[in-house]
C-alpha cells in the first residue's frame, strides 16, 4: 500500500465519488473528515473496551452506542438494547417513508472479540494504536470497525435528513465469538424487531488487496458450512495396569481414529463453490489456479481435486470435512483406562444434516460399541439465494472506491450470526467495505489491524449501498 496522507486519500476519494453518476448524493471533504472522525472516536473507544466472551463490558458498549444513536435524533423507541445473560443485542430502527413498498432490510455486526492476551501482542490489545498506515488493536478488524462505521453511518444520514424508502434495522450482537445465543433470541424472541427481507452481516467477505495494493477480487458470503461438533467415546470396564488384556478402551479409539484419517468425504459443489472457483483462477497464476478452473468446469476432474484437496485453504470448499481435534483418556498411570474419548469437529457441506454424518462417521469407524454424542447445538442452514438487486448494489457502490474489482459470491467455513438469520428464513449475506491484502489478516490472532484508509473508503461504500438498496425512489 504506497503511502499517502489520510487527507489526501479522502480528496481522491471524493473526486471519484462526485464523477459517478451513479451517486446523486455529493460527499463534501468537509463531510467526510469529520464523520471519518467520529468513526475512528468510535473505533477508539470500542477497542478500550474489553467486550470478551464472560466479562460483562458488552452491556455498557450497547448502552453507549445507544447514545449516540439517541443524540442523533433516533426516537427511543426505535432504540432497544436488550439483555441476555452477561451481554447484550442492540437493535435500532431507521424508519423509512414506506415509500418502496418494500420490507426492511437488516445490518447486522457483532460488539463482543475474541479474548486477546496483551504479554503475546507487540501493542496492547485493548487500546487503539497506529502507524501510518493501520489501526491495530483487538476488534479493528473484527468487527468493531464495522460496528462503528455503521452507527456512524446512521448518524451521518440522519444528520443529513435521508428518510429511507423502506426501514434500516441495525442489529449488534453480543456473543457472537462465543456462544452465538444473542442472535437466536434476536431471532426466536424479537422477531418483529429485526424481521426483513434479507440481512447484511457487515462481518467477513470484503476486499483482497495484492502487494502493490491493487484489489483484485472482493467476496460476499451467501452461505456458510454447518460447524458440528462430535464426541465420541470407548467405554471399558477398566482394570489394574499390571494385569493388562487385550480389550482397551485406547486401543479402541485408536483404532477408529485410524479409520477416520483414512476417509475422504466426497466431492460436493453448488452454485456458490463453482462459481467462486471459475471467478478466483484467473487471479492465481499457478497450479492451483489451473486446477480451479479445470474442478469449475468439470468437478469430476481427479487430478484438480486432489490438487484443491491438498491446500487446507481450498479443502473446506470441496465437502464436508471432519478432524480430530482432543483427546480425553484414562484416569491413573497404573490403571486400565475405563474411557477414551475423541473430540471430532466436522464443517458440514450445505445440504448434508447433522445426522447423517454422525451415520457416516460411525460407519467409516465400524465399531458399534463406541458412544457418540453431539457437542452443543449445530445451526445448518441453506445457502442464501443469488440476489441480483444487492450484488448490483455492491459492484455500482465498488466502483466509488475500487472500479472493476470482480465480485465473488463464497462460502464461509466457520458459522457466523448469518447462519442463525438464514436458518429463520432471512436470508443473509456477509460483506464489508474493508479491502486488505490477505497477507495483513490477523482477526482472532496476535497485532490484529486494519487499513485507516478503510474509514473512508468504507463510509463511501456503505452510503452508495444504502442510496442504491434504500435511496427515495426514481
Ligand atoms: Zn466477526
Amino acid at each position: 500500500m504506497p503511502r499517502r496522507s489520510r487527507s489526501a486519500h479522502v480528496l481522491l476519494l471524493c473526486a471519484l465519488l462526485a464523477s459517478s453518476p451513479a451517486f446523486a448524493v455529493e460527499i463534501t471533504p468537509e463531510a467526510m473528515e469529520r464523520y471519518g472522525n467520529m468513526a475512528e472516536a468510535l473505533l477508539r473507544d470500542g477497542v478500550s473496551r474489553k467486550t470478551v466472551a464472560g466479562a460483562g463490558h458488552v452491556p455498557a458498549y450497547a448502552n453507549f452506542l445507544a447514545q449516540k444513536f439517541q443524540q442523533a435524533g433516533f426516537p427511543e423507541q426505535d432504540i432497544k438494547v436488550i439483555p441476555y445473560g452477561e451481554t447484550a443485542a442492540l437493535v435500532v430502527r431507521y424508519r423509512g417513508d414506506g415509500s418502496s413498498n418494500r420490507k426492511s432490510i437488516l445490518l447486522s455486526s457483532h460488539m463482543d472479540v475474541v479474548g486477546a492476551d496483551p504479554g503475546d501482542w507487540e501493542r496492547h490489545p485493548f487500546e487503539l494504536q497506529e502507524d501510518d498506515t493501520f489501526y491495530f488493536g483487538r476488534g479493528v478488524l473484527d468487527n468493531k470497525f464495522d460496528v462503528s462505521l455503521l452507527t456512524t453511518l446512521f448518524v451521518w444520514l440522519k444528520a443529513e435528513g435521508f428518510v429511507p424508502s423502506r426501514d434500516l434495522i441495525i442489529a449488534f450482537t453480543g456473543d457472537e465469538e462465543s456462544y452465538q445465543e444473542t442472535v437466536q433470541h434476536l431471532t426466536n424472541e424479537f422477531r418483529n424487531l429485526i424481521d426483513a427481507e434479507y440481512a447484511l452481516v457487515v462481518d467477513g467477505g470484503g476486499g483482497a488487496l495484492d502487494d502493490t495494493g491493487k484489489a483484485f477480487q472482493y467476496q460476499i458470503g451467501f452461505a456458510e458450512k454447518t460447524y458440528a461438533t462430535f464426541s465420541m467415546t470407548a467405554r471399558n470396564r477398566g482394570g489394574h495396569s499390571s494385569m493388562p488384556r487385550p480389550d482397551n478402551a485406547i486401543f479402541d479409539l485408536a483404532a477408529a481414529i485410524q479409520r477416520l484419517e483414512m476417509h475422504t468425504f466426497p466431492v460436493e459443489t453448488n452454485e456458490i463453490t463453482l462459481t467462486y472457483f471459475a471467478r478466483t483462477a484467473p487471479f492465481l497464476e499457478n497450479e492451483v489456479g489451473d486446477a480451479m478452473a479445470r474442478f469449475a468446469a468439470d468437478p469430476s476432474d481427479e487430478s484438480a481435486i486432489e490438487t484443491l484437496r491438498g491446500k487446507p485453504e481450498y479443502v473446506g470448499t470441496l465437502g464436508t470435512t471432519c478432524i480430530p481435534t482432543m483427546l480425553e483418556a484414562g484416569h491413573a498411570e497404573n490403571a486400565l483406562p475405563r474411557s477414551a474419548t475423541a473430540t471430532v469437529n466436522c464443517r458440514i457441506f450445505p445440504g448434508n444434516s447433522v445426522e447423517d454424518i454422525q451415520r457416516e462417521l460411525q460407519v467409516v469407524v465400524g465399531n458399534s460399541a463406541l458412544e457418540w454424542a453431539v457437542v452443543g447445538t449445530p445451526v445448518s442452514s441453506d445457502a442464501s439465494p443469488f440476489n441480483p438487486e444487492v450484488i448490483d448494489a455492491v459492484a455500482t457502490s465498488l466502483d466509488q472506491i475500487y472500479p472493476g474489482v470482480p465480485v465473488i459470491p463464497k462460502m464461509v467455513s466457520g458459522t457466523t450470526d448469518g447462519a442463525y438469520f438464514r436458518a429463520a428464513g432471512i436470508p443473509s449475506y456477509s460483506l464489508t467495505g474493508i479491502f486488505l491484502n490477505p497477507a495483513d489478516s490477523y482477526a482472532h490472532g496476535l497485532n490484529e489491524r486494519v487499513r485507516k484508509a478503510s474509514i473512508p473508503e468504507s463510509l463511501i461504500f456503505w452510503r452508495s449501498m444504502i442510496a442504491l438498496l434504500a435511496g427515495p425512489q426514481q
